[in-house]
Parts: structure tokens; C-alpha cells; sequence
């Protein structure tokens, strides 16, 4: 039900994983049952954690099993709505050096899945969102690009989504694609954020990107890119969050 990325210097620190910790608790005003994290970093690859219930457990487990720093980060607050509330269905999902985190449903993910499998996918969660995490992981191998990765896979899926990806082997991007369902960047300096609300990143930047229905975005350090599911250049507002409260 909430979703926050963050893509910050090329030098790996711990802010990748406060930011999106700080905008999931500015997030949990949305409703949730789970929540959970990926990174990654050059040289740590990907991590992530999890944790069905409050944010406190995810907090717990990251006290407990402290992950390292990074460049990147996605997190997410789950509603769940396909698969029951668990430490496995919680997101991120991750398939191979991939993670991806997603609010909405994919409303054909059943068919998507009997083909996986038919083709030897084997599957950990009871999540629509898993097939989404499998498809743009192969897609990603044929392309090497994450954001055709997302794209390619976008215009197969139906129903309602919003979308985050990181991978592994591209540390400082993160790519977020939206589908009925809501997602804003936020523009900092060297760093750059996505969220569900501005308030996921309003504690850094009020500079905000409004995204189209049916846009892609790819966030690196120093630039911000959106495109349409087809590929070709897209146009956002770009305006500054005139607001008083939760600063
Ligand atoms: N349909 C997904 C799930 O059940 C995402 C739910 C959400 O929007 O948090 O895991």
C-alpha cells in the first residue's frame, strides 16, 4: 500500500536504506500488513528483508541482521491481496539479482504463472507480484537495460500496478513504472526518490515530478528520465509540494 525508492551517490552509506525506512513510516498512515526492503550496492549485490506486521518487526530484523550499506534502495507496505499476510509473500520479490516491489494487482498473473512454470520457474510466494519479479528478471537478461527490462514487461500485464525494480548489476538506478495507481518523484541534489505520496520523500525535497498514467521512470543520481510503456519520451509536471505539515 506503500511504496518509496531512493537512488543517492555513487558511494555506498546507510541512507539509501534510512530514506526509504523514514518514508515508509511517513507511508503507514496508508494501511498495511507486511513491509520490506531490497538494496543494492557495488560489491554487496542485493540484498533484502522482510517482515509480516508492523514496521517494527521489519526494524527488529534489520537490527538483528544489519544490512549492508548501498547505493540504491526500494520500500514497500503490503495490502495483500494475493497470498495471506506472510514473511514470504511480504515484498520485495526477487528473482535472481532482481527485487521488485509493487502496489495494485496484476489481474492475469495466474496465466503469466502456469507459463513460468511450464518453462521451469519455480515459484516461493503465493503473490501476484512474483510473476512480475520473474518476467522482468528475464527480460532483463535479454536486454541488459532495467528500464526496457519493465517496460517490455509492463504491456503484458493487466490490472492495476504501480512498480519498482532494482537490480544487482546496476546499482545506481532505480526504475518505477505506474498503471492506475499512484507514483511521484522527488528531485533532490545527487539523489533523487520515488514515492506513492509526496510524503514519502518530503523530508528531503519538495521538488516533485507528476507522473502520467501508464509512465515509466528511471532515477539515477544525477537524472531522472520518463518515458511511455512504448518507449518513446514523456512529458511530467514538474512542481514544487506546497505543503505545510511534516516538515
Ligand atoms: N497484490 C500484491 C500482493 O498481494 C500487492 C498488494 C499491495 O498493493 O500491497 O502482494
Amino acid at each position: 500500500c506503500g511504496i518509496v525508492g531512493y537512488v543517492g551517490s555513487q558511494q555506498a552509506s546507510t541512507r539509501p536504506l534510512d530514506v526509504v525506512m523514514e518514508g515508509l513510516r511517513r507511508l503507514e498512515y496508508r494501511g498495511y500488513d507486511s513491509a520490506g526492503v531490497a538494496l543494492v550496492g557495488p560489491g554487496t549485490g542485493l540484498e533484502t528483508a522482510k517482515k509480516a506486521g508492523k514496521l517494527a518487526n521489519l526494524v527488529e530484523e534489520l537490527d538483528a541482521n544489519p544490512l549492508d550499506p548501498a547505493t540504491a534502495a526500494i520500500g514497500h507496505t503490503r495490502w495483500a491481496t494475493h497470498g495471506g499476510p506472510t514473511d514470504t509473500n511480504a515484498h520485495p520479490h526477487v528473482a535472481g539479482r532482481l527485487a521488485v516491489i509493487h502496489n495494485g494487482i496484476v489481474e492475469n498473473f495466474a496465466a503469466l504463472k502456469a507459463e513460468l512454470e511450464a518453462q521451469g520457474v519455480t515459484f516461493t510466494s503465493e503473490t501476484d507480484t512474483e510473476v512480475a519479479a520473474q518476467l522482468i528478471a528475464r527480460a532483463y537478461e535479454q536486454t541488459g537495460d532495467l528500464t526496457t527490462a519493465m517496460a517490455t514487461v509492463v504491456r503484458t500485464l493487466h490490472g492495476t500496478f504501480t512498480l519498482l525494480a532494482v537490480h544487482a548489476d546496476d546499482p545506481g538506478t532505480v526504475v518505477g513504472a505506474r498503471h492506475d495507481s499512484p507514483l511521484v518523484v522527488g528531485l533532490g541534489e545527487g539523489e533523487n526518490f520515488l514515492g506513492s505520496d509526496v510524503s514519502a520523500f518530503i523530508a528531503h525535497t519538495r521538488e516533485a515530478l507528476e507522473l502520467g498514467q501508464d509512465q515509466i521512470v528511471t532515477i539515477t543520481p544525477g537524472a531522472v528520465a520518463v518515458t511511455n510503456f512504448d518507449g518513446t519520451p514523456a512529458e511530467a509536471r514538474r512542481y514544487t509540494v506546497d505543503w505545510d505539515a511534516e516538515a
